[in-house]
């Protein structure tokens, strides 16, 4: 099978799994996710499976990467914030259906690596900052939207504030095993709060996630 058939094959999985906005199946089908996994990985790229990536972190599940993405309810206008660059596969899937995407990884090493797929794949509305994205991206914000990729033990009160009026995040907050993923409505009074579905993502480290551990340290 070549990878576009294997593409397509994901995209019917992702439908079955009641993923709906076709603009979203349009670029999961579209952006090469073999790009963004170690070469061991590669024949399982376009399975509905979260793979090891390098500094002991993952490039999340496609129907997760779906929901969260789908759940921004982007038209193409926005400015979104990811938290955890990782692999680059989310922030190339947001780049497609936003304006700007603003993207922190605490680990350089992942950040530069994304950074140079993403300058192959022709990407020009990607910003990258290497830092603590619990703390968002205050030189940047407001924004229309923000996915957290990585699980948080309570919502991170600093990318509240960093939504504008009417932005929602995408967050798994939970413990260390198990989270719901949460999509976060910023209003006029205190935000609405809904759950999407259970997750597991790797660890939210830093000032509003969890303390880093000696086995966090990923290098
Ligand atoms: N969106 C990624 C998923 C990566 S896994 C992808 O598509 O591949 C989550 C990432 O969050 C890891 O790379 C981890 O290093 C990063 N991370 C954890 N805590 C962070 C923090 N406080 N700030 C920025 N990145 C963080």
């Amino acid at each position: 099978m070549t990878s576009h058939e294997k593409a397509a094959e994901l995209r019917r999985a992702l439908e079955r799994r009641g993923i709906r906005d076709e603009r979203v199946l349009d670029v999961i089908e579209r952006v090469p996710r073999d790009w963004f996994v170690p070469e061991n990985e590669r024949p399982l790229a376009f399975v509905d499976t979260a793979l090891a990536i390098e500094c002991g972190q993952t490039i999340s599940q496609p129907y997760i990467v779906a929901l969260m993405t789908e759940s921004l309810e982007l038209d193409g206008t926005e400015r979104v914030l990811e938290v955890g660059t990782g692999s680059g596969y989310q922030s190339a899937i947001l780049a497609e259906l936003c304006r700007e995407v603003v993207t922190v990884e605490r680990h350089e090493s992942l950040s530069d690596a994304a950074r140079e797929i993403h300058a192959r794949l022709g990407y020009c509305n990607i910003e990258y900052w290497v830092g603590d994205g619990t703390l968002g991206c205050p030189d940047r914000a407001p924004f229309d939207g923000i996915l957290v990729t990585a699980a948080a033990p309570s919502i991170p009160e600093p990318l509240v504030e960093q939504l504008r009026l009417g932005g929602r995040m995408i967050v798994p907050v939970g413990d260390e095993v198990d989270q719901n993923l949460l999509r976060v409505a910023r209003t006029n009074g205190s935000p609405t709060i809904e759950t999407l579905c259970s997750c597991r993502f790797v660890k939210l480290i830093g000032a509003a996630g969890w303390p880093e551990s000696r086995s966090d340290s990923g290098e």
